[in-house]
């Protein structure tokens, strides 16, 4: 059998435990690796000055750490800065670092494309090719972690990028342990958001497995028939298993549950949607997180005008709902989910 290059990331204590074993090293060797990935931001063996200087050359052949390529790093004004990465393994996965105050908030995919076929979104429109593996979950992590200054701190991660998170959740969990052990990047559980399309027995799994983190629920209708037509899998689905199911999840979690809802003009932007989406979640500990459509080439949706969208807020508050509008972050670099590989690709056929 063929010795396949251990990818480090992909499984942190497994692989180390296997190094330290091969070089009949002490055990703290380890929780050094650690420390340089995690804390001290190192890009290669080279640099983990505290390790005997063979032991770093051998480790650099046997170990390697990086498994994808920075195919673009693009820049906003606003402090927002987008990474391209082509994987190793076959295909392209965008992530993102988003600046506000003191929040660095880290936007991360968990998938090649996506295949919940959501109408208006960039990432499933040539549908999903693959499940990413821990590594390449870890991996855009700290790539992110990577642009920051020296004085900058990753605050939040938000599993909002491109892919349908509990679609693969056997790879994401481990990955979101390494976001939140000390010895990993040491961030609270309560600032780490998955977001999902709403799939009811992996919401269950989670509630069973691991209900420390958010829980943000991709709704964008009040009415099965309307999300039947923008969110395609909820035809098997409904509404209300979804809902029963984000109940359950706060009871056992006590956290709160978002619902996203992406505004798209004439579409789901209504007064009578407002209402409708008011009465559903009605006497819920919910927020309602209010997308203004982000623009994607080739398809037909558009953001509503401000006054639209002010109404809309108008109508959610009066009927007593809480509601945050999402800041357009990042626009002019295309931050929304599978917007720069699709550009990057529409360029490559231009
Ligand atoms: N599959 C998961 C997570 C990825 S998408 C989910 O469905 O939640 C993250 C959020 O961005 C979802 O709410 C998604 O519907 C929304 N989104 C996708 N494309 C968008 C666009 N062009 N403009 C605004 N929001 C978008």
């Amino acid at each position: 059998m063929i010795d396949e290059p251990l990818h480090l990331l992909n499984s942190i204590d497994t692989a180390l435990a296997t190094w330290t074993a091969r070089h009949g090293l002490p055990r703290f060797r380890s929780q050094q690796v650690r420390s340089w990935l995690f804390k001290r931001r190192t890009t290669c063996w080279e640099d983990m000055t505290d390790l005997p200087k063979p032991l770093r050359v051998a480790s650099a052949a046997e170990l390697p750490l990086w498994t994808t390529e920075i195919a673009r790093h693009t820049q906003a004004d606003d402090g927002t800065e987008k990474l391209l990465l082509n994987l190793t393994a076959g295909g392209q996965i965008e992530c993102v670092l988003l600046r506000s105050r003191v929040r660095r908030t880290i936007c991360i995919s968990t998938q090649v494309g996506c295949g919940m076929g959501c109408v208006f979104c960039a990432s499933g429109l040539d549908g999903v090719d693959r499940n990413l593996t821990t590594g390449e979950i870890v991996e855009q992590m700290l790539r992110l972690q990577l642009l920051l200054g020296a004085e900058e701190r990753l605050s939040h991660v938000v599993v909002m990028g491109m892919g349908e998170p509990l679609a693969n959740l056997d790879a994401l969990l481990p990955a979101l342990d390494e976001a939140h052990r000390s010895d990993g990047l040491d961030i609270s559980a309560r600032r780490i958001t998955i977001s999902t399309v709403g799939l009811p027995r992996s919401i269950d799994r989670l509630a069973r497995e691991k209900a420390t983190y958010r829980l943000a629920i991709s709704l964008h209708a009040p009415n099965d028939a309307l999300r039947n037509e923008l969110v395609p899998v909820n035809d098997r689905i409904g509404l209300a298993a979804i809902i029963q199911s984000a109940d359950d999840y706060f009871e056992v979690s006590g956290r709160r549950i978002t619902y996203e809802y992406v505004l798209l003009a004439g579409v789901n932007d209504q007064p009578q949607h407002a209402r409708e989406l008011a009465k559903l979640l009605a006497g819920r500990e919910a927020l309602v997180n209010v997308i203004p459509y982000n623009p994607v080439v080739g398809l037909p949706y558009r953001r509503p005008d401000l006054e639209r969208q002010a109404e809309f807020r108008h109508l959610l508050e009066e009927a007593g709902v809480r509601v945050r509008f999402r800041h357009r972050k990042g626009d002019r670099i295309d931050a929304a989910c599978g917007q720069l590989r699709r550009s990057q690709a529409l360029t490559q056929i231009e």
